[in-house]
């Protein structure tokens, strides 16, 4: 299910546990066999579940992500387990990563993660009983209870600002590890052209141009930090910075660089940016092919007018002037 939908579930277990007068709740994440079968036989053979540790099918615990880690925690949740089917540790291979995040998102908004999530890959039934009764201490935090509604990043975002909120948390930026999907781009505007390649690039459009004056513009709650941009630049002027910033500031668009229009010299018109054009001429009048006088002018003009002032300069080359008459026999006989 998407993840507004299972955190809508969550809420709701969570809810009917308090109600209930239930404390401490801890979420078991298990799928419907491995796991299933898992719980079944601690019933049978062995203690069953603590009290407070409610179970939770999912189709694949595989799908597990950070979103729902911390949202877990955010709705109230002291500790998650992952029960994970040893069977299938190929399709876990991001589960570890996305834990790491969750952790690292936790801890930026104030709430301790040690002994928060534990992924439990396990054959032996008493090695999982061992673990789920283990009693091992999580510091205390301040649940931030919300409606999960939107897109995963919008609910991630509304989980962690209200926890942070609800646990003081001072600092605006929570600095994330590589390769974590969230944070800003770092450009180096001193050598940024203004060329606008990264916008067409950027899949998620955090890079945007304004189609009314040459300016680059950049919204950090949209980067995915895919870095395909970091690829496409072709000043290399692009970092990537990942971090979570928990500020109004990162869901509105920014003006990262402008630039004046350049117009042409010979019709007038605009048709690129001031430190582009000068950047092709610098690089460009080196080139054998703009050594003869006035060739870099051309660079000046648009489209229009270089593709015509280039037809005059080839005219010129072929007006060789009159033709010499074609001589013939007769002309030598007279
Ligand atoms: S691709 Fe690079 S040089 Fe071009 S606008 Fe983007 S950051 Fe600037
Ligand atoms: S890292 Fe990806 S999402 Fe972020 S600005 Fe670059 S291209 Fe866009």
């Amino acid at each position: 299910p998407p993840i507004d939908a299972s955190l809508t579930s969550l809420a709701n277990l969570h809810r009917y546990y308090t109600d209930a007068g239930g404390k401490d709740a801890m979420l078991l994440v298990h799928d419907g066999q491995w796991g299933k079968e898992m719980i079944d036989m601690l019933a049978r053979y062995g203690k069953g579940l603590p009290d407070r540790l409610i179970p939770y099918e999912m189709h694949s615990v595989g799908r597990v992500g950070h979103d729902l880690l911390a949202g877990a925690v955010t709705l109230g949740f002291a500790r998650v387990f992952v029960l994970m089917d040893p069977r299938k540790s190929a399709e876990y291979a991001s589960l570890h990563q996305q834990t790491e995040l969750a952790e690292a998102l936790l801890a930026g908004t104030g709430v301790d993660p040690e002994n928060r999530f534990v992924l439990l890959e396990e054959t032996d039934p008493d090695a999982v009983e061992q673990t789920l009764w283990d009693n091992n201490k999580t510091a205390r935090f301040t649940p931030a209870p919300f409606v999960a509604m939107g897109s995963p990043r919008a609910v991630t975002r509304m989980g962690l600002r209200g926890l942070a909120k609800a646990n003081n948390a001072e600092a605006e930026i929570i600095p994330l590890p590589t390769g974590a999907p969230y944070g800003r781009v770092e450009i180096d505007t001193d050598n940024c052209t203004i060329c606008l390649s990264c916008v067409g690039a950027c899949p998620a459009g955090a890079l945007q141009d304004n189609p009314d004056a040459p300016q680059l513009l950049f919204r950090e709650d949209a980067c995915l930090q895919c870095g395909i941009c970091v690829a496409t630049c072709p000043e290399k002027v692009i970092s990537l910075a990942p971090q979570f910033n928990l500020s109004d500031k990162a869901m509105t668009t920014e003006l990262v660089i402008e630039d004046e229009p350049f117009h042409c010299t010979s019709c007038g018109k605009p048709f690129g940016t001031t430190k582009s054009i000068e950047n092709v001429i610098a690089k460009l009048s080196g080139h054998s092919m703009f050594q003869a006088e006035g060739r870099t002018d051309m660079l000046k003009m648009c489209e229009d007018c270089r593709v015509e002032a280039m037809f005059g300069q080839s005219e010129k080359m072929a007006d060789v002037g009159e033709r010499p008459k074609p001589r013939t026999t007769d002309d030598y006989l007279n």
